[in-house]
Formats: structure tokens, sequence, C-alpha cells
């Protein structure tokens, strides 16, 4: 990789993003980002901020995933693209389908061919999910001790049952077709790094991710009475955003990274928060029976079937390729759980006690 050359990150207001691009601006790197609206001080001041103070260069760009041509301008020059943008939402949508798998499949397809018109690009990024290799915790019973690996993929899902891991996996597979088809054989390579739920202190207030809204969820009452017995496996976002760039820039790095530090359930997650902050939120202590929460799982957004198919089975994931490979020491997860719930305390997210 020619250190000079611009590196292209999509995506670049987002949560996971904003470290992606503060990690290069320090290293001296010129950074194309690209976001739906460079004007929205909202969504890019942050960046901003963190250029003028970094020896790197920052240049904005704007591209809509939903249009390929915006994409050829930020693209070129670049060897290396990070493409991370995708949306990362769980409720609040109508149509699944236009909201998240069109998106995550149409826009990974206008970057991929632009990366084919690209001839200086060598390497492609891609921002996968943990949800690209299960679909429901149901799957663990399928897989040694319940641990999955880079060789899983999610088979469980589609648009009417986890819309958003079906978007993942799709967009994931897309990806690897793309760039086995390639015209010139092996002009450009791809790596796939797949975070678990990524936690940590965020850079912009801005984002709308699901990260955001469930560390939200252990400061608003919604587990006051009990938390679901469910697992999700934990990663420091600095830790993603170091996976990232390691992923770009390291010869030998190739195929899929599993990004996991710990696995915790709701109720450990709460324990750590109760730990770090006392009483003084309600935070979930008491487990939620399976079949009284299968009943009212409607009243919180969830269908009954994602209830039966994810309550009280418990998963993991082995991280061991992303540190043989990208020797990623793991942050601990429970200082990440506790900063960004004390951010978000500090950004008037949660309601201060
Ligand atoms: P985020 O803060 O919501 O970032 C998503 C980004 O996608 C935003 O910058 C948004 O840009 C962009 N985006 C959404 N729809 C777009 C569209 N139609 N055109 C162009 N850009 C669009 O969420 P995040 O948590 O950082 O997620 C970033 C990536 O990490 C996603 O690919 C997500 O699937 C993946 N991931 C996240 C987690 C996690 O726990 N957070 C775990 C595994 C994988 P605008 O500013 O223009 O809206």
């Amino acid at each position: 990789m020619d250190p000079k050359a611009p590196i292209l990150v999509t995506g670049a207001s987002g949560y996971v993003a904003g470290w992606i691009v503060k990690g290069l601006l320090e290293a001296g790197y010129t950074v194309h980002a690209t976001v739906r609206d460079p004007n929205k001080v909202s969504s890019v001041g942050h960046l901003q901020k963190i250029a003028a103070n970094s020896p790197g260069t920052l240049k904005l760009f704007k591209a809509d995933l939903l249009n390929q041509c915006e994409f050829v301008d930020p693209m070129a020059g670049c060897e290396l693209v990070i493409h991370t943008a995708s949306p990362f939402i769980i409720t609040g949508f109508v149509d699944a389908y236009e909201a998240l798998v069109r998106p995550a499949l149409e826009g990974t397809r206008n970057v991929l061919r632009t990366v084919e018109y690209t001839p200086s690009v060598k390497r492609v990024v891609l921002t996968s999910s943990v949800a690209a290799t299960y679909g429901d915790a149901q799957d663990a019973l399928n897989v040694p001790n319940g641990i999955f690996n880079e060789s899983h993929w999610n088979t469980t899902s589609s648009v009417d049952h986890q819309p958003y891991l079906y978007s993942k996996t799709i967009a994931e597979r897309e990806a690897w077709r793309l760039q086995a088809e390639q015209s010139e054989p092996n002009r450009w390579d791809l790596v796939c790094v797949n975070p678990a739920l990524v936690v940590g202190p965020a850079l912009t207030t801005n984002s709308i991710s699901t990260s955001i809204s469930t560390l939200q969820q252990f400061g608003d009452g919604t587990m006051r009475l009990g938390a679901p017995k469910m697992w999700n496996g934990l990663v420091d976002v600095r830790d993603v955003a170091d996976a990232h760039i390691r992923a770009g820039f390291t010869p030998e790095a190739n195929g899929r990274y599993i990004l996991c530090g710990e696995t915790l359930s709701l109720l450990q997650m709460g324990a750590a928060l109760r730990k770090q902050f006392g009483s003084k939120y309600p935070f979930p202590s008491l487990p939620a029976p399976k079949l009284g929460f299968w009943a009212i799982a409607p009243l919180y957004g969830f269908t009954r079937d994602f209830v039966a198919r994810n309550m009280n089975y418990k998963i993991g994931f082995d991280n061991s390729r992303s540190r043989r490979d990208l020797h990623i020491e793991y942050r601990d997860v429970r200082t990440a759980v506790c900063e960004h719930f004390q951010q978000l305390i500090d950004d008037g997210l949660v309601k201060k006690r």
C-alpha cells in the first residue's frame, strides 16, 4: 500500500466508522469519507475537529448507498476501501426490505462495482457482523460447544425474521461473490470483519446505531422487572476500529475475522453497570421467565418467535483468528459498557440520577 494514497471510508459519520477515521487521521493518512450529507454539522463536525488536530487529511464526499455513481469520485486513487455504511436498526421501521436489506445489499454491490472500475484499489475491508455467522441463539445447538467461528454462516434469518441479521448475511455473501467474479482475477482482495455487539464510547451523539439504544435500555427501566436470559458477544469499539485498520494494512490478512472480547448475558451486563453506578438506575437483577416474557414480548417490540428461538440459549464466539492474524488484544468489555453508559449520561441520552 502506498502510504500517500487516500483511503475510502464509507458511512464515516457512524459510531464504528468515527473511530476508524480517527485512527487513520492520527496515523497521517488522507481519508476520503463518504456520508449522506457532508454539510450536516451534527454528522461530520466531530470528524472535522479530529482532522484539525491530526497529521492526516479529511476529505468529505456525499454518497448514498443506493447510488453507485456517487462512489466514483471518493474512490478515485484509493488503494484501500473500508466499507462500513449499512443501517444498524432493529426496530422503528415498517418495511424491513427497504429499511435494511436493500441498502445493505445494493450498497455493497454499488461500492464493489465501483471497485471494479477503479484500478487503484487493491483491498476492500467490509464491515460485516457476527450476524452473518448465526441467526438465532438456538443455532448454537448445531455448532460444537455452542461456539461460532468464521466457518459458520447464518442460514436461519430472513426478511421477515431477524431482518438486520439477514441484511448483513446477504451483503457479505454478495461481497464474496463479487470478489470471486472480478474481471481481472485477484486485482483486489476482500477481508471481512465480523464484530459482535459493539460497545464503548462514541465520538458522535448523532448515531442511531442499535449499540446506543441497547445501552440506553439499561437506564430507562425497560428491564426493571427482569431481563430475558439472552447473551451478547461484546467488543470494544476501539478494538473494532483497530481491527479494520489492521485488516487493511496486514498483507496476510484474509477471509473473515470474528471480533468479540467476551460474551455476557444481559444480567451480567446489568451487574457490571450496578458495580460501577450503584443502584440508582434500574439495571436488571432478575431473570425474566421465558414463558412470561414470551407472552408479553410483542409489548416490548419482539415477536414470540424471536423469544422462542433466542431466550435461554447460551452462545459464544471464537476470536482466535483475530488475535492471531490481526494481533488484537481485546479490551475489557465490562469497562467499555460502563464507559459507554457514562457517556450516554454525559450526553443526556440517559437521564442523570
Ligand atoms: P451507525 O452509527 O448507525 O452507522 C451506520 C452508517 O451507515 C451511518 O454513518 C449512516 O450514514 C450509514 N448509512 C445508513 N444508510 C445509508 C445509506 N442509505 N446511504 C449511505 N450511508 C448510509 O451504526 P454502526 O453501529 O456504526 O454500524 C456501522 C457498521 O458496523 C454497519 O455496517 C453495521 O452493520 C456494522 N456492525 C455494527 C455493530 C454494532 O454493534 N454497532 C456490530 C456488528 C457490525 P448517514 O450519516 O449518512 O446516515
